[in-house]
């Protein structure tokens, strides 16, 4: 085991554009870490550099503290687990884990002893005569990890590896794979361009966009202290509503209306002319679910649903709303950005079970202004992160 040290780390291709450009990321010893990002961002690009499938331009990769960027893959001994887990299909499940051990020239006993403990490991005792096609998605995976044990890899490497399976399967096998990794505490690299397993699986997540890191953070961390408008948009399901606003003497302008705002988001904000203003779906409610008396009724707008989504624990609602041909082309390039393509002049709020507002109907919404981000829309960086 061991941790991996990214330093300024560049990958420029043939025609000179980088894929990755001053990436600094540090992975601690038995750390799953994430990599995320939309397509072309450069996260494999950088899983490759750190394998050694693919030269690093400038910058340091360390591997347990050793500089390995000359180093061979074969001589960084790190493990990566492919998306169909390249599992030999003539050879059971022993001989499959057993193999690299026979190509280096281990013997028999001493294969067994390791094969045996990294099968009792991963729960394969009574499968280790079968072939890999007779095994479930779940059971190949772990044959796959098994084969990555036995080698004492130091480091467990991910591309993707759930990319091309159903959405059950990849569920399943998503809450397998962190439970392995947190048996085995091996560190462990995944790229994936879903969030969802982004949210799930890492302790911390780098988000990354055109080959630059936007922010490394816990999950937790990303989705209440997004730090610009590209992370606040891609981690979360619905995407975080972005709505034009002006903040003058501590309230806050939206297109719907004028809401009082925290001092010290206020105080950040005021007088800096026209922000995009984050709030995510949860952060709306239907006033006739609060309870009297803990309502603040200057924070309530009347909204038009038009389209309304009943899941059974909770409800999402659709509310057009008005805004600048600006404000539009900005959401557009935001959503383009993102890989996202729900991020329109509409609200996206997600109501209580119990509420009754129904579709194509007026009602009165709850704004928590307290939980709202305000981004500075040339930049994109986060005013209020943090507060
Ligand atoms: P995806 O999820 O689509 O695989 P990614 O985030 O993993 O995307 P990379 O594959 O790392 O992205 O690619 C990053 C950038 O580098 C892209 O702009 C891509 O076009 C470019 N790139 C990747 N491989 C090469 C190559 N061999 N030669 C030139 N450019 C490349």
């Amino acid at each position: 085991m061991a941790t991996i040290e990214m330093k300024n780390i560049v990958k420029k291709y043939g025609d000179g554009f980088p894929a990755v450009n001053d990436v600094s990321i540090d992975v601690a010893d038995g750390e799953f870490l994430i990599l995320v990002g939309p397509s072309g961002c450069g996260k494999s690009t950088l899983l490759r550099m750190i394998v050694g499938l693919e030269d690093i331009t400038s910058g340091d990769m360390l591997i347990g503290g050793e500089r390995v960027n000359d180093l061979a893959p074969r001589d960084r001994n790190l493990s990566m687990v492919f998306q169909n887990y390249a599992l030999y299909p003539h050879l059971t499940v022993y001989e499959n884990i057993a193999f690299p051990l026979r190509l280096a020239k281990w013997s028999d006993k001493d294969i067994d002893a390791k094969v045996r403990e990294a099968s009792r490991t991963l729960d394969l005792d009574e499968h280790l005569e079968r072939k890999p096609a007779n095994l479930s998605g779940g059971q190949r995976q772990r044959v796959a990890m098994g084969r990555a044990i036995v080698r004492d890899a130091k480091a467990f490497l991910f591309d993707e590896p759930l990319s091309n399976l159903d959405a059950k399967l990849r569920g399943q096998m998503r809450t397998e794979i962190a439970r392995l990794q947190k048996k085995l505490g091996i560190t462990t690299v995944y790229v994936t361009h879903d969030q969802t397993e982004a949210m799930t699986l890492g302790d911390r997540v780098a988000v990354m966009k055109r080959g630059v890191l936007q922010q490394l953070a816990t999950p937790r961390e990303l989705y209440e202290q997004p730090v610009n408008l590209f992370v606040a948009g891609f981690i979360g399901s619905p995407p975080m509503n972005f709505l034009p606003a002006t903040v003058e003497n501590g309230q806050v302008t939206l297109p719907f209306g004028t809401f009082p705002l925290a001092a010290d988001k206020a105080a950040k904000t005021e007088g800096k002319g026209l922000l995009m203003a984050g709030i995510r779906p949860e952060h709306f409610e239907d006033v006739s679910v609060i309870e009297e008396g803990k309502l603040d009724s200057s924070r309530t707008f009347a909204a038009h649903i038009d389209v309304r989504e009943w899941l059974g624990d909770q409800q999402y609602a659709y509310v057009p709303y008005e805004a600048e041909a600006k404000v539009q082309d900005q959401l557009k390039e935001l959503a383009r950005e993102s890989d996202s393509d729900s991020l329109r002049t509409q609200l996206v709020v997600s109501l209580d079970a119990s509420s009754n507002a129904a579709e194509d109907s007026d009602t009165t919404l709850f704004i928590d202004t307290d939980q709202m981000h305000l981004f500075d829309p040339a930049t994109g960086d986060n005013l209020t992160v943090g507060l």
